[in-house]
């Protein structure tokens, strides 16, 4: 008899998404004519850059030729792409990232939910609270959970609170914890974390052969000189943490699909007995078993999001989001709610008034105004009393949903 894996039965049912899109469509039948606005799921709305789009159609063109076609790639990714990835994301901010090192891939989800894999099954994982699902939702499937608690939290789970009274950053954790997953700028809180934080963060994972698993895939949203970009930017993080990266956000790459993660030669796990064990090694087993590259012309248009062409439509695209972003802070704290975030991220967290449940707002938002945003107790427990808006959309777009909004 065919056994199936049980953990996926813990997985909760009514998984935020497709409860926005069933609410949405309750709305849109019974009112037919209602011209709805999403600022709910993030994925971008711009095109891709033009210089992306001439180094993708050329390297098309490169793979209709003999000459000039590629087949399999190396296992990590083209030396051409690790070396401007070294060159800009990391060398121009003084960090020292070494081609090994670096592993591209088709995402930072898929990563991000990976790399759990490598970790032994008894490692106690830590998330915030509200969350990026996918941290929580590989390791239930993994088996490294309990079953799923009332109030939608798993048994087994550390979950740190992320609140105004924090700056929306987790305090350190009272128990132990082995792998501690962080996300700034942060989606959904648009919070990000100072160098003081992380230096906090990372002495705790020093000082507890801990790790911590860094997804800075909104990094390039910041706008503030003295935030990090990277974790590395802290010292002493090569020896406990692994960086994820993407361009989805950055360049506009979620249909396209290219990321990178960073894993660090100086980064140790152990055996039960106590003995060091490279985890770049084993990472690097297991992309090169499991995956088999990203493909030539997906990797050439990520390379030319950083040529002298490239570079400024990149930014370009970032600052367009980043004003939609500043609209809808702005406004909002005209209209009189209380707002974080959209200033180094594109996404706004806004308290609901008078401390209202997150869907009944959300409902609000939705008939009386015609804007889709997401609850923010989808997120966890502690995004409770929040909904988040993304700037991921047009101007015209975010400025009409911004006036009806006023006239609730
Ligand atoms: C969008 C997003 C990503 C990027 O995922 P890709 O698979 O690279 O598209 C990663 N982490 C978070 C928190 C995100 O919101």
């Amino acid at each position: 008899m065919i056994k199936i894996n049980e953990n996926y039965l813990k997985l909760q049912a009514g998984y935020l998404f497709p409860e926005i899109s069933r609410r949405v469509k309750v709305f849109q039948d019974a009112n037919p004519n209602a011209d709805i606005i999403k600022l709910g799921i993030g994925d971008v709305t711009l095109p891709l850059p033009p210089a992306v789009i001439e180094a993708f159609h050329h390297a098309v063109d490169e793979m209709a030729d003999a000459k000039t076609f590629h087949g399999y790639g190396p296992d990590q990714g083209y030396p051409f792409l690790i070396e401007a990835i070294i060159a800009n994301d990391f060398a121009a901010r003084n960090v020292d990232i070494a081609p090994s090192e670096v592993f591209v891939s088709d995402g930072a989800k898929c990563d991000t939910g990976n790399i759990q894999e490598i970790f032994g099954i008894d490692n106690v994982i830590a998330v915030t609270d509200p969350v990026y699902p996918v941290y929580v939702d590989t390791n239930v499937m993994a088996g490294r959970t309990g079953p799923a608690e009332n109030n939608g939290r798993y048994g087994k789970i550390i979950y740190l609170p992320c609140t105004p009274q924090n700056n929306f950053v987790p305090e350190l954790p009272q128990q132990p914890v082995d792998i501690i997953y962080l996300c700034y700028p942060n989606n959904p809180t648009g919070a990000v974390a100072t160098k003081e934080a992380l230096t906090q963060w990372v002495q705790y994972a020093r000082a507890n052969k801990a790790i911590i698993l860094f997804d800075a895939a909104y990094e390039a949203f910041i706008t503030d000189p003295d935030i990090p970009h990277s974790i590395f930017e802290i010292p002493g993080a090569k020896e406990v943490a692994i960086e994820f990266r993407s361009y989805s956000k950055t360049a506009g790459f979620t249909g396209v699909r290219c990321a990178y993660t960073v894993v660090p030669q100086e980064l140790k796990a152990y055996t039960t007995s106590g003995e060091p064990i490279a985890v770049n090694k084993i990472w690097s087993r297991r992309h090169s078993t499991k995956f088999n590259g990203v493909s030539y012309p997906v990797q050439v248009a990520a390379a030319a999001t950083y040529t002298e062409k490239g570079r400024p439509q990149v930014r370009q695209l970032i600052d367009y989001y980043m004003e939609n972003a500043r609209v809808i802070r702005t406004q909002m704290e005209e209209f009189g709610y209380t707002v974080y975030g959209g200033t180094n991220a594109p996404y706004i967290w806004i308290e609901t008034p008078d401390g209202v449940d997150s869907w009944h707002f959300f409902d609000q938002l939705l008939q009386e105004a015609n804007v889709v945003t997401t609850p923010g107790s989808g997120f966890g427990s502690a995004g409770q009393g929040f909904i988040r808006i993304s700037a991921f959309n047009s101007i015209e777009n975010v400025k009409a949903a911004m006036q009806r909004i006023n006239k609730i």
